[in-house]
């Protein structure tokens, strides 16, 4: 990890802002590409197989689903049991295969297809309510679908993303996943939403990680409230580990 620049004394006494987050971040993790992997009605079905599972897992489930069905039209003809046979390997099987029979299903009725495309044309917040409105549908994959597949400027927030957000100050401590979403994107620029998402995903797994984060070598250190905390749980527990180790080496010898 390279070192980001030095802050100034001023920028250490202050809280850490979106801003912050762009500007120490992106030299650090940029640039980084949107590209749309799949269409919108893909994206809804990968994004219920991804849930709970490994991106491993649900991509293996995914290939296969369309591999069996071809189109996501036959993903929605299929009954139940074969698709969830088709994403046996993804896990959680039996519960994802009617979500996913369903969603489609109501978006076929609502539609009478599966272009989901027009959501593009209506303000962002119409195109939230509008997938919202869908069974299973919650603020996480409505933003993954109009982030990721229709480049919009919506902020998925996963784990990664709360969590940092969190030790970093940027929501407080009481704010649940499905605010923060409410509250992190109007935080930058509609145009910076996409780095944001992904600086403080990537920051999330290779640095601030859920446990032991590596705050001696991150980049926001200087402001981030939640350092000093972890700086001292690292600290009792290099000591616990340092007491339990002379104990280990008795019951050896003995
Ligand atoms: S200083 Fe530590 S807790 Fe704060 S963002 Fe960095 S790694 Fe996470």
């Amino acid at each position: 990890m390279t070192t980001a620049k030095k802050p100034s004394s001023r920028t250490r006494r202050r809280k850490v802002s979106a801003q912050d987050v762009l500007e120490y971040m992106g030299p650090e993790y940029g640039p980084v590409e949107w590209h749309s992997r799949y269409t919108p009605a893909e994206e809804l079905v990968y994004t219920i197989l991804s849930q709970h599972t490994s991106d491993l897992n649900s991509g293996r489930a995914f290939n296969n689903l369309m591999k069996t069905f071809g189109t996501i039209e036959g993903v929605a003809d299929a009954s139940a049991e074969d698709i969830e046979e088709a994403i046996r390997r993804g896990g959680l099987a039996r519960q994802k295969a009617p979500r996913i029979k369903q969603v489609l299903a109501q978006i076929r009725d609502e539609i009478g297809g599966f272009d989901l495309s027009f959501l593009a044309e209506m303000p962002l917040e119409e195109a939230k309510a509008w997938l919202k409105r869908l069974n299973g549908i919650g603020p996480k994959t409505a933003a993954i679908i109009l982030c990721f597949s229709l480049g919009m400027p919506a902020m998925p927030v996963d784990t990664h993303i709360y969590r940092v957000s969190q030790r970093l100050g940027l929501i407080g401590p009481k704010v649940n996943a499905e605010k923060a979403h409410d509250i992190l994107e109007p935080m930058v620029a509609p145009e910076d939403v996409f780095p944001f998402h992904m600086y403080l995903i990537r920051h999330g797994r290779q640095v601030c990680k859920a446990q032991r984060p590596r705050c001696g070598e991150c980049l926001m250190g200087w402001g981030c409230p939640t350092k000093p905390k972890m700086e001292r749980a690292a600290v009792a527990d290099a000591r616990k580990k340092a007491k339990r180790k002379p104990a280990a080496k008795k019951r050896k010898a003995s």
